[in-house]
């Protein structure tokens, strides 16, 4: 029985998690729809997932972690297809388009060192679990076909199940009068209704063969088909965006009762906004910065470029549940505090004592490293394990420097502490060291490069300094000519 308690969006309370099968869990979250670039609000959510992922392994748990890839387009409020829409104003085969912004959805996640899931299902791949949960669905008379689309019956639903409703907190009567003001109904009995399978017009290119129509799943179909094919009709985690819980996973919830008769998940986690400016930030309202602009500094949001470990340091900083704002001022302490943290490790795993016996110091120090583990265990709370962390890191500083008298700690104390640091640092907040401009010899070797270069330029030979580039580029490093000379770091 291990100690974690996290939040549970179903219960809005701190809940006690106990897996469904002891020692294992299993847990869905809603991946990206590749229409295109990944944004930082969508790096935010999948760090945070990241670091949820870890800590599970971290207290031993066997984890089966799905991840979706949403590469049937949803439809926008023009009527549009999101991936259709990227297709034509790209000119590629919408699988193209796919492919290429999955790629770099995948570059960026190894940018930020998370760790890849168990399985990552594509929605495409799964058409035919969608069609057959639609099956399921109208078979037990929550859905209705109206010309070759399937619609989710939800006043039906609502009145036999009491279950409509209670994940986003919504009260039905007043979600019932407000779609019916705002929304257009169409051919849906009621507007709150929805799409499971929908028809497709004839210049429609993504679509399949269905006992409806030629046609698309809705939006939601895929998590409840792929969550239920790979981790059972009841599973233990499922997380995203808390922009997500209505009405993403509230139907969600919806169809796989509608399907199965049974409520999917024990534990809903959801993860809040990451803003720019106060606002959300989104595709779809153009608010957004790329991980790249924020790693080279390019963007008129930022004076500087920020490495990625500093933006993995700074999510951290937050917790999952509460909103984060990027700024300048925020993003330039972060940059502080990693490297601050990383320097603490370093000299914490060379630091020499002499205590004999354990006296108060050791026991400050080993109530520091047990808890960070306490924080973590209270809903994933990374900024107080942080906290403690940068406590240990002014002990060390001490300690080396003499502040703090070095027979006051035992190296024993010390041997533990690196371990633990290293557990938490590194395994859990998935914290890396970066080598850049460190003085080592990859940054000596660097120098070197950046010097040839340099003088192929001067020499006007742009040949070279294109293939040093270039060369540079492939091996993911990336070099920046500033004010202050050139700088490389890893991209
Ligand atoms: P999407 O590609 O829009 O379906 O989003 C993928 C994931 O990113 C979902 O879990 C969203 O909830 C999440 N997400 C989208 N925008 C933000 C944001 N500004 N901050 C944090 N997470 C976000
Ligand atoms: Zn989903």
């Amino acid at each position: 029985m291990k100690n974690l308690k996290f939040y549970n969006s179903l219960t809005r309370s701190k809940d006690t998690f106990t897996p469904i099968k002891e020692g294992y869990v299993g847990m869905y979250v809603c991946g990206p729809t590749v229409y295109n670039d990944v944004h930082l609000g969508n790096c935010r959510t999948f760090v945070s997932f990241d670091i949820i992922y870890r800590y599970l392994l971290y207290l031993g748990y066997k984890v089966r972690y799905v991840r979706n890839i949403t590469d049937v387009g949803h439809l926008l409020d023009d009527g549009e297809d999101r991936i259709l829409k990227g297709a034509r104003l790209e000119q590629l085969e919408p699988m193209e388009v796919v492919q290429k912004y999955t790629n770099g959805f995948h570059k960026m996640m190894t940018i930020f060192n998370t760790l890849k899931p168990s399985i990552e299902p594509r929605a495409t791949g799964h058409i035919i679990e969608q069609i057959e949960m639609v099956q399921k669905i109208l078979d037990n008379g929550y859905a209705y076909v109206k010309n070759g689309s399937v619609y989710f019956d939800t006043v039906k639903f609502s009145k036999e199940k009491d279950i409509y409703g209670k994940l986003s907190g919504r009260v039905i009567d007043e979600l019932f009068s407000e779609t019916r003001e705002l929304k257009n109904q169409g051919e849906k009995n009621h507007p709150s209704d929805f799409a499971i399978w929908m028809k497709a017009s004839p210049e429609h290119i993504m679509k399949w063969n269905s006992p409806w129509s030629e046609g698309f799943p809705g939006w939601h179909l895929e998590c409840s088909a792929m969550s239920t094919k790979y981790l059972g009709e009841k599973f233990d985690i499922h997380g995203g965006g808390n922009d997500l819980k209505f009405p993403h996973h509230e139907n969600e919830v919806a169809q796989n009762v509608g399907a199965c008769n049974c409520a999917p998940v024990n534990y809903w986690l959801h993860t809040n906004m990451l803003l720019m400016n106060g606002k959300k930030m989104s595709k779809s309202d153009g608010n957004t910065i790329s991980p790249e602009q924020l790693f080279s500094g390019e963007s008129e949001h930022i004076q500087k470029g920020y490495s990625p470990m500093v933006v993995r340091f700074f999510i951290l900083q937050s917790h999952y549940r509460s909103t984060l704002d990027i700024n300048d001022e925020a993003l330039l302490a972060a940059e502080k505090g990693y490297k601050r943290l990383m320097e603490g490790y370093k000299t914490l795993s060379s630091l020499e004592v002499s205590g004999s016996t354990a006296g108060e110091k050791d026991a400050e120090i080993i109530n520091l490293v047990e808890g960070a583990v306490e924080d973590m265990n209270d809903d994933f709370n990374t900024p107080r394990a942080m906290a403690k962390y940068f406590e240990l890191v002014s002990i060390v500083n001490g300690l080396n420097d003499g502040k703090i008298d070095k027979s006051s700690v035992m190296q024993s104390t010390l041997e533990t502490a690196v371990e633990k640091m290293r557990g938490m640092v590194f395994d859990v907040f998935g914290l890396m060291e970066e080598m850049a401009a460190d003085g080592g010899p990859m940054d000596g070797l660097m120098q070197l490069v950046i010097e040839l270069r340099q003088e192929a330029r001067n020499n006007k030979d742009w040949g070279t300094s294109d293939k040093i580039r270039d060369t540079l580029n492939e091996l993911e490093i990336l070099i920046k000519d500033g004010k202050d000379g050139t700088t490389w770091s890893l991209k």
